[in-house]
């Protein structure tokens, strides 16, 4: 039997299983960038980034974050907890990067005194706006409360994140997180740890092993996804 689609996204699908609270987070080969103005199909990035994503997820959960993993279904499929996710991007930064290096005209490589926190709006049709802590209470998309928990768990887990990238000769430039809420409210870390939403680069070379391969087009992408996901799999066993 085919599992029923709740929602599809750019990358994504999710699924629903026989258990309400729980969901098959389906990883297909899309990519997108640019909000979607990009489109292509990176071959085997669903089972690579579900793998990639799988043993992350179990790494922080051992090391006691709360996050909706909970187990693989098949080999681009991963159960997760049902959760309503918090409509905002936590991006955390070390180095300058990105759009943070056209917005502030900063050359990219340049080290960040301490790591930088932003929130920004998914939204696509609006182009992810950045948001103020203002912005989040004014609209209601996240109380006081939950942004001081956001904003502690964001800055450990990028802590934790650092640390194993440098392990496999990568430093973590930059990451996205987003967060959802259970049904008894509490906030777990959700979507996907993959070389989607962070910025890797190889220590030594600056070697891009992320997705800007794809978005600017440097070739080599489906190679360094798997390279990745090799690097990640030999440290980190299911
Ligand atoms: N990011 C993401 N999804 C988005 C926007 C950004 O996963 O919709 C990630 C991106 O891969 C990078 C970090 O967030 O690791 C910071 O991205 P930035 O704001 O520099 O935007 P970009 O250069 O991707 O437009």
């Amino acid at each position: 039997m085919t599992n029923e689609i709740l929602r599809e996204g750019k990358s994504k699908k999710l699924l629903i299983t026989e258990d309400p609270e729980v969901l098959i987070q389906y990883f297909k080969d899309d990519a997108t960038a640019f909000n979607g103005e990009k489109k292509g199909i990176i071959e085997s990035k669903g089972r690579v980034n579900c793998q990639i994503s799988a043993r992350i997820f179990k790494m922080l959960e051992e090391k006691g974050f709360l996050t909706h993993y909970r187990g693989l279904a098949s080999d681009r499929e991963m159960l997760v907890d049902r959760v309503d996710i918090i409509p905002l991007e936590v991006v955390i930064r070390n180095v300058v990067a990105g759009s943070l290096a056209k917005r502030f005209g900063i050359e990219e490589g340049t080290a960040l005194a301490e790591p930088l926190q932003e929130f920004f709006l998914k939204d696509d049709d609006l182009g992810d706006p950045l948001l103020t802590r203002n912005h989040i209470l004014a609209f209601g998309w996240a109380t006081n409360e939950e942004m001081d928990y956001l904003a502690a768990e964001g800055l450990r887990i990028n802590a934790v994140m650092t640390e194993f990238w440098a392990s496999l000769g990568i430093r973590l430039v930059d990451h996205k997180l987003e967060f959802g809420r259970r049904a008894d409210g509490t906030i777990v870390l959700a979507d996907e740890i993959t070389p989607d939403g962070c910025r890797l680069w190889e220590i030594g070379t600056d070697r891009k092993m992320d997705k800007d391969r794809f978005r600017r087009s440097l070739g080599k992408v489906e190679e360094t996804y798997a390279e990745v996901c090799d690097k990640v799999s030999a440290a980190l066993p299911l």
